[in-house]
């Protein structure tokens, strides 16, 4: 017999089944999602969010407190990304310049060829004399 997937669950808010889409992830719980659906979380916490600031608040700086890794890691990699982007910015920087400069030596050399061509006699005649 195949195991059949859980796709929905209820709600134990609303007590809607709704697709398991429609819940948060929870690694905490046992099936991994949230006991309640986005939307009952959402209107939760709008509830629960003005009369608690004072919770809120400690609620924060505890998380702050506990996660000085995950937050100090995240800032680190914040960084790391900051400077690959910067340095991935010089590297297309410098090629274009490179392209660039390139162009501007062909320009050159071709002008030269053009005018050596256009005025052999005259550099000849130079040269004659
Ligand atoms: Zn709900």
């Amino acid at each position: 017999m195949v195991k059949k997937m859980t796709a929905s669950k209820i709600c134990s808010k609303c007590g809607e089944e709704k697709p398991v889409e429609a819940f948060s992830i929870n690694n905490r719980r046992t099936d991994g999602l949230e006991g309640f659906c986005r939307l009952c979380r959402k209107e939760t916490r709008k509830e629960w969010v003005p009369s608690n600031p004072e919770k809120l608040k400690e609620l924060g700086a505890k998380w702050r407190a506990e996660n000085q890794g995950k937050i100090k890691a995240g800032q680190e990699r914040l960084k790391a990304e900051k400077r690959e982007a910067t340095a991935a910015k010089r590297v297309k920087r410098d090629a274009e310049r490179a392209e660039r400069s390139e162009e501007i030596a062909r320009e050159k050399r071709e002008r030269r060829s053009k005018y050596k061509k256009a005025n052999r006699e005259k550099i000849n005649e130079a040269v004659r004399r």
